[in-house]
């Protein structure tokens, strides 16, 4: 028998605004599919809490015994500057500024992004699909809208018609707009505007000689509005009902409200049958923005090169930091509410280097099986993650008291602790022990960039017996170094 079924989970879904009861579409199955990021620039910190609550909600599925099939997307072509289907191609305008091809942007920033989330301890998802490499898939889903009435086409672009949708359909609905609400709030169109009604939303834009990133169509060269990606994706690799979508707070309108519009438009049904989306992180009370200087990237967090923080965080502490609050609510990232989370993610080890050493008693004080499905029955509210760190401190507190000889526990009790809280720690909120691999990756990286430092020396001094003893020396701990154009990396084994 599987977890899930005596572990019943609820979460809260966006479509309904209530918490239900999750059973998925196939028994012991889970599709589950995350807006990922649009690669043009460096991770942000807040993507990389959105993603981070959706890498605990994967982790506690398959933690339940769910075979999940996690779909998180990289957007490489389609997403605008402006959200309105106007402007720049968010990657296009970063290889122009930057002299580069827009694959070379693509290629560098999705190396950062799977760098930051390794260092975060997270786990890769079952797929994860470009939108350059469904042009094909998305003009098929802009043919069928087309044919079932629901877009019109005008000069090379064809955009989503979404009044003539709500006439049969009910868009907003997710975001708890109503149309004719929109229509009352919003300008008119200019007259040289392509579009209908302001509300409406590009599937293909007709690409300009200027634009580079362009594919043919039935409709001439042009590129995917920026939605149509997620449906074709979504669809494709879950099929067109699943059960799980997720995303941050901030694409519920318009992003998913047109990805329901599109899906609902083409099968007749809505795609989705819970919709979750994850809450935003502020820095010192205010949103964070690049344009306000109130930013840091994760980089700058783990290495402390920056101006906010005190010190170094690890990604591990920051990882703590961030499951300390439930994924729907905003969380504030400052100095101060670091440093806690650095001591109680510290506690939090310390007990489990001295779970094993306890001395072992003829009874237990705690009941431990009571503690286990609390612990469960705050991941099945929701995944209400500050709830099962509130019930991991009360196991702390206990391994103290043992230890300072005012309770007793039992060497099987003692088993069955350490293996809660590690499935709970490790395996469900996906933290590491960095006590116990010794040294953590930062500083191993800092003592071999400063080896590489000193072998530059050597060579500039023509010392080359010093030289290559560091390059051998290394090499035989398994750390390879490697010599190239721009400077010597190195990989470790
Ligand atoms: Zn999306």
């Amino acid at each position: 028998m599987q977890l899930f079924e005596n572990q019943p989970l609820k979460i809260y879904n966006s479509l309904s605004g209530k918490k239900e009861v999750f059973t998925p579409l196939s028994k012991g199955h889970v599709g589950m599919y995350v807006c990922g990021p649009t690669v043009y620039s460096n991770v942000h910190l807040g993507n990389c809490r959105t993603f981070m609550s959706f890498d605990m909600i994967f982790r506690y599925l398959r933690h339940l015994g769910y075979k999940v099939r996690y779909v998180r997307n990289i957007t490489d072509a389609g997403h605008l500057v402006d959200d309105a289907d106007d402007g720049e191609d968010k990657i296009a305008k970063k290889a122009r500024l930057e002299k580069l091809e827009p694959m070379e942007v693509v290629q560098r920033y999705t190396v950062d992004f799977h760098n930051i989330l390794d260092q975060f301890n997270f786990l890769p998802p079952s797929i994860e699909p470009t939108a350059t490499g469904h042009i094909i898939e998305q003009i098929e889903i802009v043919k069928d809208i087309l044919a079932k009435g629901y877009a019109y086409e005008v000069n090379g672009s064809v955009y989503f018609d979404v009044a003539t949708f709500n006439e049969t359909n009910e868009y907003g609905k997710l975001s708890g707009r109503k149309l004719e609400d929109m229509v009352a709030n919003t300008r008119a169109l200019a007259a040289q505007d392509e579009k209908k009604n302001p509300q409406d939303f590009a599937l293909w834009k007709k690409a300009e000689p200027q634009h580079i990133m362009r594919w043919p169509s039935p409709w001439g060269d042009g590129f995917p509005g920026w939605h149509l990606e997620c449906t074709a994706m979504s669809t494709k690799y879950l099929g067109e009902t699943f059960d799980i979508h997720g995303g941050g707070m901030d694409l519920k309108f318009p992003h998913h409200e047109c990805e329901i519009a599109q899906a609902e438009a083409c099968y007749g049904h809505s795609p989705v049958r819970y919709w979750l989306h994850a809450n935003m992180l502020t820095m010192n009370g205010k949103k964070m923005a690049k344009s306000t200087g109130n930013n840091i990237l994760p980089g700058e967090i783990f290495s402390g090169e920056n101006s906010i923080l005190s010190k170094a965080f690890t990604p591990s502490v920051v990882r703590f930091f961030m499951m300390q609050a439930h994924y729907t609510s905003i969380l504030d990232l400052s100095n101060d509410a670091l440093l806690a989370s650095e001591k109680g993610y510290q506690r939090l080890m310390e007990a489990l280097t001295t779970l094993p050493k306890l001395t072992v008693g003829t009874k237990t004080d705690f009941d431990i099986v009571a503690w286990k499905q609390g612990c469960y029955d705050a991941m099945n509210d929701d995944f209400n993650t500050p709830i099962l760190i509130a019930q991991l401190f009360e196991a702390v507190k206990r391994i103290n008291l043992v230890k300072e000889g005012k309770e007793t526990i039992t060497a099987a009790d003692i088993t069955l602790l350490k293996e809660s809280i590690n499935a709970f720690v490790f395996e469900v909120l996906g933290l590491e022990n960095e006590r116990a691999s010794g040294v953590d990756s930062n500083k191993l990286g800092g003592v071999v960039e400063l080896l590489i430092q000193l072998r530059m020396e050597a060579r500039a001094n023509k010392d080359f017996a010093t030289s290559d003893k560091i390059r051998d020396q290394l090499a035989a701990l398994g750390i390879q170094l490697k010599d190239g154009k721009d400077g010597t990396t190195f990989t470790v084994a």
